[in-house]
Parts: structure tokens; C-alpha cells; sequence
């Protein structure tokens, strides 16, 4: 071979000998076939096979086989993103004159997604209340082709029975997701639970370090596989496998951030709880929680993230409040090693139900900091959102002198 075709030639010098415990960055758009016969019957290869970059290299396929195991399922597709993933969860099974019912503190993209575009394709579109199965039957409907969970609900953290509305979706025909970001396939299993469909934000809990976005849908049953694939093709939609790589880094330490994350939020939910500022904590692992029975019936652990309802009176400060913060970052999206503090809206997210508490509610993620650092920095939030109101005997202040 001259020195030009060496140059774009691929040596094979990867096979006998080399068995490293991590995945190999496996690029491809081509995939080149040993003769012309295997390359006219490429399509016989099936979804298990590799005959196009989009579709899948080593690298990718690896992630996928991951979430499969963890949730149980049939066959995974890594998206660009979670709400990617949920946008080709549901846009495969919908047609001008479908039915789509939507939990109503679903992710807020998946609202919009569902209220422009899936409006502007015909299909009609009607939101449930999260923790009313009458609810959802009352509102099925013979043309009802999916029923889109979340649970725990975003921000608000409203726990479903999941059996319960999956058992009144199936008997009217219709298939069920689950957004399954918060809990994680450590933390809850919704394929075991009655979903036919789990996506996941892996951009989460999942990679972890807040530096890739990627999304999977893992389905419970190969029927379902063609018309995602499909669409997934059709869209031209996959991922990098430098990005999946990334992903698979992280997962290895999903199980020790997990618990750990999972520990403090709880441990900070019941402290701050007790805080004279603090209207409610919703966090499902709370034994005082609307929903708490349910999340014991159905998870296997909680999440690093939660909410805090403060009193009217405090509410007013939360912006001023979050700048005293030293530890905590200032930041949307959430599962990363470093804590952060979000404000959140809620109003203008619900339709079906409605939301009483004040306007913003502060989202926390438990991050992998030192835990006393991150009390202190909870601790100076409190004080500065009720500055008359004297802390300095209770609880958290003997906590963050901890250690
Ligand atoms: C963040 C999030 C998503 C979207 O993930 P991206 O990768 O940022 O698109 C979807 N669902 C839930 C519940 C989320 O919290």
C-alpha cells in the first residue's frame, strides 16, 4: 500500500490479547462489509447488528446493554438528551386523532412538546392528576394511545401508583412511559411496575458529573422496538461515542454517588423540615409525605434531590437568600458531583390540578462536598430568608459543628 492509503487505512492490531476493564471510543459512521453479498443483506443483520454509525457501534451498544439489564427490558436507544428521549418515547405511537394523557407535573418540556407540537399534528392532548388513578380513568378515552408518567413528579415530587394506572392504561388498550430520571434503574424498576416504556435522563444521576447530555428509552417488549428504531432513523437521531463513553465513566460510580447523595438530601429534608421558615419538605422518603407509602411500596431508595415549600413570609427572599450560598452552585439541571439550588416555578406547569404554595419553590442536589460544609451553607440560606427569626439553639447549627 503507498504512504496515502496507509494513511486512512485502519491496521488491525485491537483483537488477540487486549482485554481492558473499560470501553474502547468505537467512531463510526462507516462499517465496511467483507464482500458485496453481506453488504446487499445488511438489512438480515437486524437491530442486534452493526451496519451504520447511527445505529449503534461497541461503544454505544455497551451503554445500552447496561439499561437494559438495570431496568429490566427488552432492547435500550441512547438519544441526545433525556427530553430527547422522551419526545421518541412518544412521538412513534401518535397519529392525527390519538388521545395522549400526560401526568401533570411531568418535566415541563414534555408539557410543551406536547402542547404545541403534538396539538399542531392533531393529536389531542389532556393532562392527569399525578396521584388520582380515578383520574386517569375517568379521562381515558378509546382513542387514549399513551399514558405518560413521572414519578415522582418533577419539582413537587408526586409519588404514583404507577400498577394502578398502568393496569386502567392497558385495559383501554393504551401503552405506558415512565419518566424515570429522579429515582434512577437503582432506585425503581417502572417496567417491573406495570410501564411498557422507561426513559431516562442520563444526563443525571447517571453520568454524573454535569459535562454530557445523553438520554436512553429501554422498552419492555421487542413490539415496541420497529417504531422507535425507525423513527430514531428516519430523524437521523444518535449519539456520539465519545459522549456515551462519558456516560459509561460515570455509571461505574453511580451506585457509591447514588447512596451517598441519597443519605444527605435525607438527612438535610428532616432537618430542614423542623426550620421555622420552612413550609414543607417534599421529599418522598419523608414519612410525612403525601405519597410516602407508595414510594415504600414500589423504590428501592430515594435521589439526591428535593424541594423546599417555604412560608409566604420567607418565600419573598429566596433570590437574595441563594447569594449567601459558598458551597452550593447557583444552576438548572441537577445529579452532578457538585450540590446545587435551583428556584423554581410551578405555576403555569399545572392544568389539572392546582398548585397552592408560593410562586418559586427551591430545588436542592445533594452533591458528593463535605456534608458540614454544605449544613453551613443550608444553614445561612435558613437565616437570611427569616433574618428576625433567632436559629442559633437548634438543631442544624450543633449538626454543622459537627466535624
Ligand atoms: C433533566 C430532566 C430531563 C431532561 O434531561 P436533558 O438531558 O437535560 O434533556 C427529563 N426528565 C427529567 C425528569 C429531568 O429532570
Amino acid at each position: 500500500m503507498n504512504d496515502l492509503t496507509q494513511c486512512v487505512f485502519t491496521p488491525e492490531v485491537l483483537a488477540n490479547g487486549f482485554n481492558p476493564l473499560g470501553v474502547g471510543v468505537h467512531r463510526a459512521s462507516t462499517i465496511v462489509f467483507k464482500d458485496a453479498a453481506a453488504y446487499a443483506s445488511r438489512g438480515d443483520r437486524g437491530h442486534e447488528g452493526y451496519s451504520y454509525g447511527l445505529y449503534g457501534t461497541p461503544t454505544t451498544r455497551t451503554l445500552e446493554a447496561k439499561l437494559t439489564t438495570l431496568e429490566e427490558g427488552a432492547w435500550s436507544f441512547l438519544t441526545p438528551s433525556g427530553q430527547a428521549a422522551n419526545a421518541l418515547a412518544v412521538l412513534p405511537f401518535l397519529a392525527a386523532g390519538d388521545h395522549i394523557l400526560i401526568a401533570d407535573t411531568a418535566y415541563p418540556p414534555m408539557r410543551e412538546l406536547a402542547e404545541t407540537d403534538l396539538k399542531r399534528l392533531g393529536v389531542e392532548v389532556e393532562f392527569f392528576d399525578p396521584m388520582s388513578a380515578d383520574d386517569v380513568a375517568a379521562k381515558m378515552r378509546k382513542t387514549t394511545k399513551i399514558v405518560w408518567c413521572e414519578s415522582p413528579g418533577s419539582t413537587t415530587m408526586e409519588i404514583m401508583d404507577l400498577p394502578k394506572i398502568a393496569a386502567i392504561a392497558h385495559e383501554h388498550g393504551a401503552i405506558v412511559g415512565v419518566d424515570n430520571t429522579w429515582a434512577t434503574p437503582l432506585n425503581f424498576k417502572p417496567l417491573k411496575h406495570g410501564a411498557d416504556i422507561v426513559t431516562e435522563a442520563l444526563t443525571k444521576f447517571v453520568s454524573g458529573h454535569s459535562d454530557v447530555l445523553m438520554g436512553s428509552i429501554t422498552i419492555k417488549d421487542t413490539a415496541l422496538l420497529k417504531p422507535i428504531r425507525s423513527l430514531i432513523g428516519r430523524m437521523g437521531i444518535g449519539v456520539s461515542p465519545d459522549d456515551a463513553s462519558l456516560v459509561l465513566r460515570g455509571f461505574e460510580t453511580l451506585g457509591v454517588r447514588l447512596r451517598h447523595s441519597e443519605r444527605v438530601a435525607l438527612e438535610f429534608a428532616r432537618k430542614i423540615a423542623a426550620h421555622p421558615a420552612v413550609e414543607q419538605v417534599l421529599h418522598p422518603a419523608l414519612e410525612s409525605f403525601p405519597g410516602h407509602a407508595l414510594w415504600k411500596r414500589d423504590f428501592l431508595g430515594s435521589s439526591g434531590v428535593f424541594s423546599i415549600v417555604f412560608k409566604p413570609e420567607a418565600a419573598a427572599h429566596v433570590a437574595t437568600a441563594l447569594d449567601t450560598l459558598k458551597v452550593f452552585a447557583i444552576g438548572a439541571s441537577w445529579g452532578g458531583t457538585r450540590s446545587l439550588a435551583a428556584p423554581m416555578s410551578i405555576d403555569g406547569f399545572r392544568t389539572a390540578t392546582s398548585w397552592s404554595g408560593p410562586g418559586v419553590i427551591l430545588r436542592l442536589s445533594i452533591g458528593l462536598e463535605d456534608e458540614t460544609e454544605l449544613w453551613a451553607d443550608i444553614d445561612r440560606l435558613l437565616a437570611a430568608l427569616v433574618p428576625e427569626i433567632d436559629v442559633s439553639s437548634e438543631g442544624p447549627r450543633s449538626a454543622a459543628g459537627r466535624g
